[in-house]
């Protein structure tokens, strides 16, 4: 499967990876728009959100953990981040293997662009 995000789980490409287990990986983001990006991918592909079965609710949950962990680890934690997945053209998905992002470092505005 001709996955970036699938190549980068299986070291084809390289990436600065800040936390990886048997089912997620996290990585920084290559154009991070925030001081901190960092994105959290499980390691099996899933496409989009769409594609999520009701047996997915547990890594999904395993996602939104790890970006808890990292935030605590690089110290944004308290004053605060945000965490967003892209579902498609319209929701700004631009690689098709689903991915939590993890901002911060400055502060967020609303609505989101
Ligand atoms: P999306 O727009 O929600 O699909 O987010 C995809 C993200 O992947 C973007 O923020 C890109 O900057 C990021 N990205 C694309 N290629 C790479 C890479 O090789 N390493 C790390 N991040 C990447």
């Amino acid at each position: 499967m001709d996955c970036l995000f699938c190549k980068l789980v299986a070291r084809e490409i390289p990436a600065d990876i800040l936390y990886e287990d048997d089912q997620v990986i996290a990585f920084r983001d290559i154009s991070p728009q925030a001081p901190t990006h960092v994105l959290i991918i499980p390691k099996r592909h899933i496409s989009t959100l769409n594609d999520l079965q009701e047996e997915d609710c547990a890594l999904v949950g395993r996602l939104q953990f790890t970006a808890q962990k990292i935030a605590k680890t690089l110290g944004i934690a308290e004053e605060g981040y945000r965490v967003v997945m892209n579902c498609n053209e319209q929701g700004g998905q631009t690689v098709y293997h689903i991915h939590m992002h993890l901002l911060g470092g400055r502060s967020m505005t609303w609505p989101p662009g």
